[in-house]
């Protein structure tokens, strides 16, 4: 990625874990959406990725640059960049749109102007997600918090009777 001045619009910063890499988008983002892919879930150990996506000439590395790493995707050409010190998922490129990039959101500090509204590959959606049940603190263990939902508590009592036939 080129580095160059960007207009005098308000920017957005962002990081990864180690600090290394840094950049920056100018203000607002083009749209921010959740990526339920195989792909980007495990690009980053995680049930899903939020991204925000920009135009390409919006964006600038401000300093790592010579740190980041680039993987391309063999099926579909995307080509998804990291920190090479730290591992952060930084940048992904689809190629069915060259001119925009795609940002984590979770690297970017304020907000981004958009919100991730859109949900894309929803039907790869795991059934492990959490969307939103509801929580209990659980006893004796401070800051850690379980889900009480009628799918778990049925499971729980299949297995309660089960045990005690
Ligand atoms: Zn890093």
């Amino acid at each position: 990625m080129k580095s160059r001045k960007l207009s005098s619009a308000p920017v957005v910063t962002g990081q990864c874990l180690c600090g290394v890499v840094q950049f920056e988008m100018e203000y607002p983002a083009f749209w921010a959406w959740h990526d339920h892919s195989r792909a980007s879930r495990l690009a980053h150990g995680a049930v899903y990725a939020t991204y925000v996506g920009t135009w390409r000439k919006r964006f600038r590395i401000t300093a790592g640059e010579g740190d980041i790493n680039r993987f391309a995707e063999k099926e579909t050409g995307a080509v998804r960049s990291f920190c090479r010190c730290c591992g952060t998922p930084l940048i992904y490129e689809r190629t069915r749109s060259r001119h925009m990039i795609n940002i984590p959101r979770a690297l970017l500090v304020i907000r981004t102007g958009r919100q991730p509204i859109y949900h894309l590959a929803i039907e790869e959606m795991q059934d492990w997600a959490y969307v939103g049940e509801p929580l209990v603190p659980l006893k004796g263990y401070p800051g850690v918090f379980c889900e009480r939902s009628k799918k778990k508590s049925r499971v729980q009592e299949a297995r309660l009777s089960a045990l005690t036939r």
